[in-house]
């Protein structure tokens, strides 16, 4: 199999000047023969963060297979393989495979029906790739195998990293307090993309910008005064404070952020009380807020303290009752693109891949990633691009009235394998042979 696939790749290195049809004949080539079933397996055998146990393995041996040095359980089931292949940068590519506790009923043939007990409850309980995360490291396995059988055609050291716990946001930072720095070298460049239900399938996504957020968790602790419902003026209701809190909240984005500047502040749980006739003496707000950059955040979480302290100075608490606000130490920062490289990468792919299938979508949402863990503290040069997933026979139907495109996280998502998965190869392999090509 892998003879038949460096064959075709010789061809492509041959023609690298016509390229474009020969890398994606290259590629379509070896979907058909091996990266389709790979993705089968990977969709029907879905795991969850930190116990993706199998499913390293299994990259594991695919990548020691396309001759990669490969190194297992680092920072967890995370994977490093390495291609040393002459001088040249070191490049390092991500892919996460890490699948999520909701019940598949995207009605597909291969829809998962794995259970796995979780980490978190202890329950047993359904597990799919209800993010794509499978086309992700499919893609990963695609490129190695044409990285591999190119060798001539570039030069350097490639690092692919697969790696855990993406969605809990937890793994690339325990990746790096395992050392991979340290062990494997630091990269010159990173790079990682993801497959979206929102764009048209094979499409690629770059921006100049931030295509992911930063995110805190805040949690706000309201202290009041017990009494019964019907003697309000014995009591100091932590409810009605909290409500308070909740609407002064909203002047943030609106009031205080400049309106060029993206931020959210959701509160996202809101709990209190036991009893019709008894009013609570807590209430417990949960938060998350999102930035793109330093001092976005700052305003955010200052005002954030300044609105609920000082609310609860309002409702007449002393000092030593004052709602807690709590900011928890588990902050991602944002993910900023390196405009230059973006620039760059984007122009290859135009050239390689032909402009039509890229494009420069900023990002409606404010979602956050854990990739800036390995790009930040030392800050290294990173791209981070976006593959579509959706056929456009989907949006079409959508278009017209019917069933909706599923979002990601939904137990009706669906992502088209292919194209996303050719996409996700010739992507890669384009921006590695920019980087390391000879
Ligand atoms: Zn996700
Ligand atoms: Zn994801």
């Amino acid at each position: 199999m892998l003879s038949r696939i460096a064959a075709s790749a010789v061809l492509a290195v041959f023609s690298f000047s016509v390229h474009a049809s020969d890398l994606s004949e290259a590629v379509q080539q070896d979907y058909d023969d091996y990266l389709w079933p790979l993705f089968d397996h990977f969709h029907r055998n879905p795991e969850l963060s930190t116990i993706e146990v199998d499913t390293a393995a299994r990259m594991a041996q695919e990548l020691r297979n396309a001759g990669f040095e490969v190194t297992e359980n680092v920072g967890g089931t995370g994977v490093v393989a390495i291609m040393k292949n002459g001088d040249g940068p070191m490049v390092m590519m991500r892919a996460d495979m890490d699948g999520l506790p909701v019940e598949e009923k995207s009605g597909l043939e291969n829809a998962s029906r794995k259970t796995q007990e979780s980490p978190i409850s202890g329950n047993v309980v359904p597990t799919m790739h209800a993010c794509g995360h499978d086309v992700h490291i499919t893609s990963m396995v695609g490129t190695a195998r044409h990285m591999s059988a190119r060798k001539d055609a570039w030069s350097g050291t490639l690092m692919l990293v697969v790696q855990p716990a993406e969605e809990r946001v937890i793994g690339a930072a325990a990746m790096k307090d395992d050392g991979i720095w340290d062990r494997f070298g630091t990269p010159d460049y990173a790079l990682a993309f993801h497959v979206g239900s929102s764009g048209v399938a094979g499409v690629i996504n770059v921006t100049e910008g931030s295509p992911y957020a930063g995110a805190d968790t805040v949690d706000i602790i309201i202290h009041g005064v017990g009494a019964h419902g019907a003697s309000p003026h014995r009591g100091n209701d932590p409810i009605v404070l909290g409500a308070q809190i909740v609407l002064a909240l909203q002047t943030l984005v609106a009031r205080e952020l400049s309106p060029r500047m993206p931020g959210v502040v959701t509160v996202g749980s809101f709990h209190s009380g036991t009893k019709h006739n008894i009013i609570s003496d807590r209430a417990h707000l949960q938060l998350t807020v999102r930035n793109t950059n330093g001092e976005t955040r700052e305003i955010l979480l200052n005002g954030i303290k300044r609105i609920a302290e000082n609310m609860g100075r309002v409702a007449g608490l002393p000092d030593d009752m004052l709602p807690e606000v709590i900011i928890s130490t588990e902050s991602v920062p944002p993910t900023n693109n390196n405009p230059e490289l973006a620039r760059r990468l984007r122009e290859a792919w135009n050239t390689e891949i032909g402009g039509d299938r890229v494009v420069d979508k900023p990002p409606t949402g404010m979602g956050a990633e854990d990739f800036p863990f390995f790009t930040t503290e030392p800050q290294i040069t990173s791209v981070y691009w976006g593959i579509g997933g959706t056929l456009q026979e989907d949006f079409d139907r959508e278009a017209d009235g019917g069933e909706p495109v599923p979002s990601h996280h939904s137990p009706l998502f669906r992502i088209a394998p292919e194209p996303s998965v050719t996409a996700g190869v010739e992507s890669t392999v384009v921006a590695l042979m920019e980087l390391m090509g000879t």
